[in-house]
């Protein structure tokens, strides 16, 4: 073995050790707390509902690490069994080594690789969430989420990937600041069309009905200076019982989607704060914040690419021939191998991303709770959704720091009481 496939094992190794830890942490101070609701949970949360979220927490947890372990096991044959090369060789040699030829193995590649995951897909569905009642889709429903999944992909990533290596091509040694720029292109014009388009694929969104409710929540737009045309309500409990809210598209395209289930779930007042919640988000920026974010992560995404195209040690470690010149076929290794790998050193900066997203969150309930002129529904609503949808009460602070993009409901509370 190459010294760069013993780092890369190494790696590979250390983030699988790193989520195990992680999840035991958490299964031992989940379990630390078992025994009986917690102190600030009393005369909230009965001992029934605790306890099957506690339950509930560590089948997750255990499911988890079987889940990562089988992640990191898949990647390392992949990587080191030289099928990569192989199939590279093969796929060249029947097909070309055209723009489309290109693509198109790396695509194939790409659903491959994902195939191995649907029986965990499948299990986490029809097993686990099922098991605490969450589950509500149909065996068919989950196959046409697939297919539909699969020929979007190939609708849209397939030709988008050709243009890519198109424009390696097209622009030489600059190629990757032009692709990073069309990913970036390509990216806020799914953020545009996705709600009009893609999202109503898979779910119904119908306008909020009129009545108090609808009233409540317009009267709320307006105060909080968010002129909106519609709040839509999404057929959620078509999968899941669990429920949430969110804001999505920008400009004249943006509204706000509350699913059927947080409706059923909540009382006016509380929908009131977490649309008060969502506003806080559009309002602070995060939207922008947060793209600008993903903007740099595509650049030095491409940018670590096209340097890593021409290291011949690079190539040579994986078992791939390394030839220079601008050429897709000559990059294509490398895309595939860095998106193998990415993940083993994104996942340590995972706490830094997470750490921003919970900033957001309190910032968001801050404005929720200036807007609403009071900080006790949004409390209300927060612990309402805790106890539905059964999440963790006690998370380990170092696990919630890597997992958590949301602070806790305890934490949550006390930024809101202290700002009240
Ligand atoms: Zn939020």
């Amino acid at each position: 073995m190459r010294p760069l496939a013993i780092i890369a094992l190494a790696l590979i190794l250390a983030r699988v050790f790193a989520e195990i830890w992680l999840n035991r942490l958490n299964q031992h101070h989940v379990r630390a707390h078992a025994n009986e609701v917690p102190r600030a949970f009393r005369g909230i949360i009965d001992d029934g509902t605790y306890r099957r979220s506690v339950d509930y927490t560590l089948a997750k947890s255990c499911f988890g690490n079987i889940v990562n372990l089988f992640d990191a096991a898949l990647l390392i044959l992949v990587l080191f069994s030289g099928v990569l090369p192989w199939s590279f060789g093969r796929f060249s040699a029947s097909f070309g080594t055209s723009i489309w030829a290109m693509a198109g193995f790396l695509f194939v590649t790409g659903i491959a690789l994902s195939i191995p995951a649907l029986p965990f897909a499948w299990y986490a569905q029809f097993k686990l969430e099922e098991r605490f009642g969450f589950n509500t889709t149909t065996m068919k429903t989950w196959i046409f989420d697939r297919i539909e999944g699969f020929l979007l992909g190939a609708l849209l990533g397939y030709p988008l990937l050709a243009l890519v290596l198109k424009l390696i091509a097209w622009t030489g040694a600059n190629w990757w600041l032009w692709a990073a720029a069309v990913v970036v292109a390509f990216q806020l014009l799914m953020l545009l069309i996705a709600p009009a388009i893609i999202m109503p694929l898979f779910n119904k969104f119908t306008p909020l009905l009129e009545g108090a409710l609808q009233e409540r929540l317009f009267a709320l737009a307006r105060r909080a200076d968010f002129p909106t045309r519609s709040i839509e309500v999404m057929d959620g409990s078509k999968r899941s019982r669990h429920s949430n809210a969110f804001f999505t598209g920008f400009g004249r395209f943006r509204k706000i989607v509350l699913f059927d289930t947080l409706i059923a779930q909540l009382t006016e007042p509380e929908l009131e704060s977490v649309l008060a919640h969502e506003i806080g988000h559009y309002k602070k920026r995060h939207v922008i914040k947060m793209l600008s974010v993903s903007i740099a992560g595509v650049v030095t995404a491409f940018a670590a690419i096209a340097w890593l195209a021409r290291q011949q040690w690079f190539y040579r470690a994986f078992g791939f021939e390394h030839q220079q010149g601008f050429a897709a076929a000559n990059v294509v290794p490398a895309i595939l191998l860095f998106a193998l790998l990415a993940g083993t050193i994104t996942f340590w900066i995972s706490p830094v991303i997470r750490g921003w997203s919970r900033r957001f969150e309190y910032e968001a309930d801050a404005f929720a709770r200036v807007t609403m002129g009071e900080a006790r529904s949004l409390i209300q609503a927060l612990y309402e959704l805790s106890e539905k949808n059964l999440s963790n009460l006690t998370p380990h602070p170092l696990y919630s720091a890597f997992y958590y993009s949301h602070p806790t409901l305890l934490e949550r509370e006390r930024a809101l009481q202290i700002g009240a």
